[in-house]
């Protein structure tokens, strides 16, 4: 059966993002303003962490802002980490503060996180910034999320009433990416390892979003016929290949959009990063 659904790119459409931002930091210097500044915080050896953090810095790089690295080893103790956390709220040329998750089990990721300045909290984890986004006034938003909802913002589609599942319930995707939705105007269900029957919540989703962890949890055959699929899964599989939580094949032989895997929701993670780091600079520090 030949593909019916349209993709959705989510390197072109991020790359435009990013273009937007350089633009953006270039008339910013030709007024005189500094750069945006981003302090990225990486504690210990994890291999898929130091990819992630080096994309984040190149990217920080590529639009003009200024990247400051902190590699720390994994003996640092929670005080050191605070203390630096400290240092970067107070200083001037850094607009957002980024701490890597996951942290060395001895640190306590919740204290590191509400010790960042909520308006240097780039990656939006901060329960001040989840609030806002809860009580429908958001200021920084949680970066994935908030991609995801520019990718639909792309395809055209009106939100409005259109039934919403999230699979998956994590702090940094699932529950933000519930409330965006909600904002969005959709009516939203949040499925998680506990939920009855997943596959009768993602047969009636207009909308399903899966954020789980796990190759080819969604069968393409639940997808209901016209759904806009998004997968923010990403799963290495033995042979080195990426993939994410759908059955992308037999899903866009059903959806009207799908994003692919890689290519659809991770360029976005970091451009809604370098957004709200411009966004830090200009509304939340000027
Ligand atoms: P997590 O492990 O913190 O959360 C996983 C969630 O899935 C939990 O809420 C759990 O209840 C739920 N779950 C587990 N098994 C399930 C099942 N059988 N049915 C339904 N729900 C189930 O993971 P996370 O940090 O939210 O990440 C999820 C995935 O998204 C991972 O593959 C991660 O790599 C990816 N991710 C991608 C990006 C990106 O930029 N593309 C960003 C963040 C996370």
């Amino acid at each position: 059966m030949p593909l019916m659904a349209q993709i959705i790119d989510g390197k072109a459409i991020a790359a435009q993002i990013r273009h937007t931002i350089k633009t953006r930091v270039s008339e910013r210097l030709e007024h005189g303003l500094h750069p945006p500044g981003l302090a990225v915080v990486l504690v210990g050896q994890n291999p898929a962490s130091e990819i992630y953090v080096a994309n984040k810095r190149k990217a920080c790089e590529e639009v003009g802002f200024l990247s400051f690295s902190f590699d720390l080893p994994d003996t640092t103790s929670q005080v050191e980490l605070l203390k630096l956390i400290t240092q970067l709220n107070r200083d001037n040329s850094v607009d957002g503060i980024l701490v890597q998750l996951p942290l060395p089990t001895h640190i306590n990721s919740q204290a590191i996180l509400e010790a960042i300045r909520p308006d240097k909290d780039v990656d939006g984890f901060h329960p001040y910034n989840v609030g806002r986004l809860a009580q429908r006034n958001p200021i920084l938003r949680p970066c994935t999320p908030y991609g995801v909802m520019k990718l639909l913002e792309n395809t055209g589609v009106d939100l409005y009433q259109q039934d919403a599942v999230v699979v998956g319930a994590s702090n940094i995707v699932g529950r933000p990416m519930a409330l965006e939705l909600l904002l969005g105007g959709c009516t939203v269900t949040v499925c998680h390892r506990f939920t009855k029957n997943l596959r009768a919540q993602v047969e009636r989703a207009d909308i399903v979003v899966v954020a789980v962890g796990k190759p080819n949890l969604i069968p393409g055959e639940w997808v209901k016929p016209g759904a806009i699929v998004i997968d923010v899964g990403m799963n290495r599989l033995a042979d080195g290949k990426l993939c994410g939580d759908i059955e992308f094949t037999a899903a866009a032989e059903r959806a009207s959009w799908i994003t692919p895997v890689p290519g659809g929701v991770g360029p976005m993670t970091v451009a809604m990063l370098l957004h709200n780091t411009l966004f830090a600079a200009e509304e939340l520090h000027s």
